[in-house]
């Protein structure tokens, strides 16, 4: 679509294009793998993978792996079959620790060059001599260390002679910048942990900003898109990229090529965007992860979660996630998106593809009187109301069968358009039917209608098209199979979860019915899914059988959305 989408990225990739900056275009999607993706993270997918795809450049998928310890190899895995599950594919698969020697030789360039030393103030004195937004920070007195001096720390450092904590190398930039990030920030710190890559070859770690920058130059990024709170690090970004210039090193990058990655080193730009916020989500790992952890959810892709394995657990499709990234557009204004807007591209994209069957969740038996008892025969019913393609299925029916026990109503309310007792009401595919009578138990619970079948109002028949007001759905009863169906709802109960302005924690405002777990009766065409098969029961909503627990034996359906935005607020 590039040609249609005028955002300011893709102008800025048009001009680089057609000046001769760039020839290709490379893009990259680095998330940590410290926990599931979630909504937000298909705004940075669809964007990267999108725009590369449209420019027929590439884009890699690297895994910002430089916080060992709080990440693990099963969210490696997870977030690149979500990636995949949206519908993107990657030129390489990187990891920052991949770049690890590179790192290194940076910084010892750096302090080579005179622009980085070993500090030993601890980290609360780092942040009493950082200054604030209005005073200047001060310099640390370990600040003119020599070269000599600093390259034996360095070099010490990473032999792994020191206590993690207990020094920390920095750029030598301006303590009295206007832009606290250019304030002496840290470029390595030491920490003995394990790492998920690396395992134990490595006692210090590079800070985010210098890595994610030399992971970009290394890679031959051209357009580097990260979101609006980066907007201040980027005069630390183009400093680290300027002052490594890894495109004169090659000998800095030589572990790279041997490791036998390609490498290209060029220098990145980079571009912010405004991050997708939703009404009723919470976007950030760290929650999600206390949801997962304190058991308020069955975890990470519980249906009602928004990571992207949830969404899809629930029945959304990649094609309506990126409906919606696509209509929101990118710009650098920061809002909250209603919930609503996500639903209503997952419907019209699921109304677009999903095959119709019928299903009952609150069964009520409607007998057809003047049919013979054991009255049987299939009808063959269109898959879908506006699309031939998708063909026609069987639908058994026989004299008895399931209704929604709304669709009944002995004293109908103003405006019911369904069936009541003398009234009339068509069957689905069958005909007008008639409600003669309404048997009840003795506490007046009503437990069948004895209905009869206007025979001459089937299809095809003279009758046919007589009007009447209302038209329900049904299960024929001896044909039915039951399923669990799994109703799910929005996960908190007000728009802004995280807004704690009122003096309630997030988590106090968990929907406790966004799941409701009920049983349902299905036509035999429904039952026999395949786990994430998606439909529409009709007149209900659009649901998907479970990707885990479904089996056409034992059928589990979760409902992805309903047909109508109902949502009262
Ligand atoms: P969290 O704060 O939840 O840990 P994060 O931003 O730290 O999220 P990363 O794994 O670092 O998560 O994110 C990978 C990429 O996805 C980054 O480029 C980040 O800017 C982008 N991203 C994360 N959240 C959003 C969002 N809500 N909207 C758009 N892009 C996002
Ligand atoms: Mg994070
Ligand atoms: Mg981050």
């Amino acid at each position: 679509r590039a040609d249609v989408q005028r955002d300011f990225v893709r102008q800025i990739i048009r001009e680089d294009l057609a000046s001769g900056k760039h020839h290709a275009i490379r893009t990259r999607f680095p998330p940590e793998p410290n926990g599931y993706l979630h909504i937000g993270h298909a705004k940075a997918i669809c964007l990267n993978f999108g725009i590369a795809r449209e420019f027929g450049g590439w884009c890699n998928l690297r895994l910002d792996d430089t916080n060992p310890g709080k990440e693990d190899p099963e969210f490696v895995e997870g977030i690149k079959d979500d990636v995949r599950w949206l519908g993107y594919e990657w030129h390489d698969l990187r990891h920052a620790s991949d770049y690890f020697d590179v790192f290194y030789r940076a910084a010892l360039k750096l302090i080579e060059d005179g622009k980085a030393y070993v500090d030993d103030l601890s980290a609360d004195e780092v942040r009493e001599y950082r200054g604030t937004l209005t005073e200047p920070g001060r310099n640390s007195p370990y600040r003119d260390r020599s070269i000599e001096e600093n390259l034996d720390l360095f070099r010490r450092m990473r032999a792994g002679e020191f206590a993690d904590g207990s020094k920390t190398l920095r750029a030598k930039i301006d303590m009295a910048s206007g832009n606290i990030n250019l304030r002496d920030p840290a470029l390595y710190r030491i920490r003995k942990v394990a790492h998920q890559n690396t395992g134990d070859a490595w006692p210090i770690y590079p800070m985010y900003d210098f890595a994610h920058a030399l992971s970009d130059a290394m890679e031959g990024i051209t357009h580097s898109l990260c979101t609006l709170e980066f907007e201040d690090h980027r005069p630390l970004y183009d400093w680290c990229v300027d002052n490594v210039d890894l495109t004169a090193h090659p000998a800095m990058w030589q572990s790279v090529v041997d490791a036998g990655l390609e490498a290209r080193p060029a220098k990145p730009r980079q571009i912010e965007f405004s991050r997708l916020n939703l009404s009723y989500c919470i976007t950030s790992k760290r929650k999600l992860a206390q949801l997962v952890n304190e058991g308020l959810v069955d975890g990470w892709d519980d249906p009602r979660m928004n990571t992207l394995r949830g969404l899809r657990r629930r029945g959304f499709t990649p094609a309506g996630l990126r409906l919606l990234i696509e209509r929101l557009g990118i710009s650098k204004q920061n809002s909250v998106i209603d919930y609503a807007l996500l639903e209503n591209c997952v419907r019209e994209d699921l109304d677009a593809t999903a095959p119709r069957r019928m299903a009952v969740l609150d069964p009520l038996k409607l007998t057809i009187t003047n049919l013979p008892g054991n009255h049987e025969e299939t009808l063959t019913f269109a898959n879908h109301p506006k699309d031939e393609s998708f063909g026609t299925r069987e639908v058994p029916f026989a004299g008895t069968v399931w209704i929604e026990r709304e669709d009944f109503a002995e004293v109908p309310p103003k405006g019911f358009k369904r069936l009541v007792p003398g009234g009339e009401v068509r069957l689905r595919g069958v005909g007008i039917v008639k409600c003669e009578e309404v048997v009840k138990d003795a506490a007046g619970d009503v437990l069948e209608l004895r209905c009869s079948l206007d025979t001459e109002s089937r299809s095809g028949m003279p009758g046919a098209d007589r009007k009447v007001k209302g038209t329900i759905h049904w299960v024929s009863a001896r044909h039915a199979v039951a399923a669990e169906v799994r109703m799910y709802d929005r996960l908190f109960n007000v728009p802004a979860p995280d807004d704690e302005s009122d003096g309630k924690s997030w988590i106090e405002h968990i929907n406790p019915d966004a799941k409701r777990v009920g049983r349902g009766w299905l036509e035999p065409a429904a039952a026999n899914a395949e786990p994430e098969q998606r439909f529409q029961f009709e007149r209900l909503g659009y649901f998907v059988a479970d990707r885990v627990d479904h089996r056409p034996d034992a059928p589990v359906f979760n409902r992805t959305v309903t047909l109508r935005d109902t949502w009262a607020k």
